[in-house]
């Protein structure tokens, strides 16, 4: 694997139980659905499919945008599915998944940039399994309001937006998203009174300052859960690894994002967006 020979201890992974994988890979295919774990190659996928779970992206597998970090496949998107909703919802009851997260490629050529095909999914996954809280993790609709309410008024139990980064390396490494737009997604949410969700990548070049205030940022739009995780370059074409940020960097990140007031935080080398998710549910749910 790519910069496997240099990588840290710490991001040294118990290799996946093959039978595990192996099933939930059939199980995955035969429901003709994507999950964010295989095309995003997510460190975590042994742990994940082994307890059966998965984070399932709707709208297809290519995106509009070419993030440099993103191992997602790139290209003109086929026009969506309409059974696609029904087929997550069959899958997320068939896992029999307490908690469900659902995210999307972006798309830009999209009217409503997908939002419809997520409140679909949301409806198809409560009227087959009324109890299962659903997290959505959504592109950012290119900040279009309507879109944004849409989604929003389907009632998810927890609105995920990821900033990614911190400000000055959206040029470099989301060129066709803005940071001002992202953190106005995630207001958003939060004045519509959902409980709010993002994450950031470190390791691409960003100092502890930078990543202080990008924090505030979130404090400030009204987010309360945070994730923070290495980032790992998909591949020699995707952006290098500035530095590998140590655990105990992450577990200091950890508390000083509890003392600026977020409730639920995951800080560690191999935490995505996605990990455990459910972890973060309870902290909302204790409110
Ligand atoms: Fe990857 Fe999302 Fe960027 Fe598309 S918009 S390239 S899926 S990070
Ligand atoms: Fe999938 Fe998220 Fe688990 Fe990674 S952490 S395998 S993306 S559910």
């Amino acid at each position: 694997e790519f910069q496997a020979r240099t990588r840290p201890k710490w991001l040294t992974m118990l290799p996946p139980k093959q039978e595990h994988m192996e099933k939930m890979q059939a199980f995955i295919q035969k429901m003709h659905l994507g999950t964010v774990c295989q095309s995003a190659h997510c460190p975590n996928m042994g742990e994940c499919f082994s307890k059966g779970t998965a984070t399932f992206m709707i709208l297809g597998r290519y995106c509009t945008r070419k993030c440099r970090f993103c191992a997602v496949e790139k290209g003109t998107p086929l026009p969506s599915d309409p059974q696609e909703p029904g087929r997550v919802a069959k899958a997320v009851q068939e896992l029999g998944l307490h908690y469900a997260v659902i995210t999307s490629v972006t798309r830009d050529d999209l009217q409503d940039g997908g939002a419809d095909q997520f409140v679909q999914t949301i409806r198809e996954i409560r009227s087959l399994s009324s109890d299962t809280r659903i997290e959505i993790l959504v592109p950012d609709f290119q900040g279009r309001p309507e879109a944004i309410e849409r989604v929003c008024s389907a009632g998810p139990d927890m609105f995920n937006h990821n900033l990614e980064t911190i400000a000055r390396l959206y040029p470099l490494v989301r060129p066709q998203a803005r940071y001002n737009r992202s953190l106005d997604v995630l207001s958003y949410a939060a004045r519509y009174g959902l409980p709010v969700k993002s994450g950031l990548m470190l390791g691409l070049g960003e100092s502890n300052d930078e990543v202080m205030r990008t924090l505030d940022d979130l404090r400030e739009a009204g987010c309360e859960y945070l994730t923070l995780g290495q980032y790992l370059a998909p591949s020699r074409t995707h952006v290098p690894i500035s530095r590998y940020v140590s655990p105990e960097e992450f577990e200091e990140w950890s508390s000083t994002a509890r003392t600026m007031g977020f409730k639920g935080v995951a800080s560690g080398p191999l935490v995505r967006s996605s990990y455990r998710a459910e972890h973060f549910f309870l902290f909302a749910e204790l409110e």
